[in-house]
């Protein structure tokens, strides 16, 4: 087993109400009594159990997530990772906050490496590590994944760690690719990282709307899932 954790920790998701980090359940305490409407918990993964895509973001966003209940909803960076998918054909439908049952993802789901939104949107490293539990979970309850886009340094160390790889030999960068040595044993896994925060790198910048690289994005992140039965290979997009 390459995954670390025992068994009885390997649940793909946590309890809305998860009471093991006594800092994001006082934020979270906090924020009910001011928001009591707002979804204040533990947020879900959202997507397909039959996903070959795994795209881990940080945390919920304070206004976002944890307002809304689903990964990266209801916020700007939700905005442009879900404008991304809609684009390149990993999401159909439309983006709508007053009707998220409008859109739905195409192979892949969408998680974070701590399921609390921490304050200043800056989780502790133990929190981080007390969540990566759900996050060994969720990994090893998709039996088709092929491929992890991390959106963000502390996903993609968490990511390394949860695969009981050492980072020295998966450096983060933006929009750097890896291959995971485990994909061979076990199915062919892959790491992503992008150009969601960095779009210079294809020529696009998202922010200011414009976009120069007409179409290339779609075709680079189609291109990251891999084939069934090949070796692993891999991506773009975040961060
Ligand atoms: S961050 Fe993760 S481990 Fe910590 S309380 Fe929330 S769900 Fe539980």
């Amino acid at each position: 087993m390459l995954l670390h954790a025992t068994d009885e920790t390997l649940t793909p998701e946590p309890p809305k109400d998860c009471p093991l980090c006594p800092r994001l359940v006082g934020y979270r305490n906090d924020n009910k009594a001011a928001h009591p409407d707002w979804f204040n918990g533990a947020v879900p993964s959202f997507g397909r159990d039959d996903a070959r895509l795994l795209i881990v973001g940080l945390a919920p966003g304070l206004k976002g997530a944890n307002r809304t209940g689903r990964p990266f909803l209801g916020d700007y960076a939700g905005a442009l990772l879900y404008g991304t998918l809609l684009k390149v054909g990993l999401a159909r439908g439309q983006r709508d906050l007053v009707a998220p049952e409008a859109l739905e993802l195409v192979d892949c789901m969408i998680s974070n490496a701590v399921r609390c939104v921490p304050p200043a949107n800056k989780p502790l490293p133990e929190e981080t590590a007390t969540c990566r539990r759900f996050l060994i979970g969720r990994i090893q309850a998709l039996p088709n994944l092929r491929s992890l886009l991390a959106l963000g340094r502390i996903a993609h160390d968490s990511i390394i760690d949860a695969l009981s790889l050492k980072r020295g030999n998966f450096v983060f960068s933006h929009g750097a690719r890896h291959e995971l040595p485990w994909a061979a044993l076990v199915r062919q896994l892959s790491l992503l990282t992008t150009e969601y925060e960095h779009p210079s790198a294809h020529g696009r910048d998202v922010r200011g709307g414009s976009c120069r690289c007409r179409g290339k994005p779609a075709e680079t992140l189609a291109g990251a899932l891999p084939r069934p039965a090949k070796s692993g290979m891999l991506g773009w997009a975040a961060g």
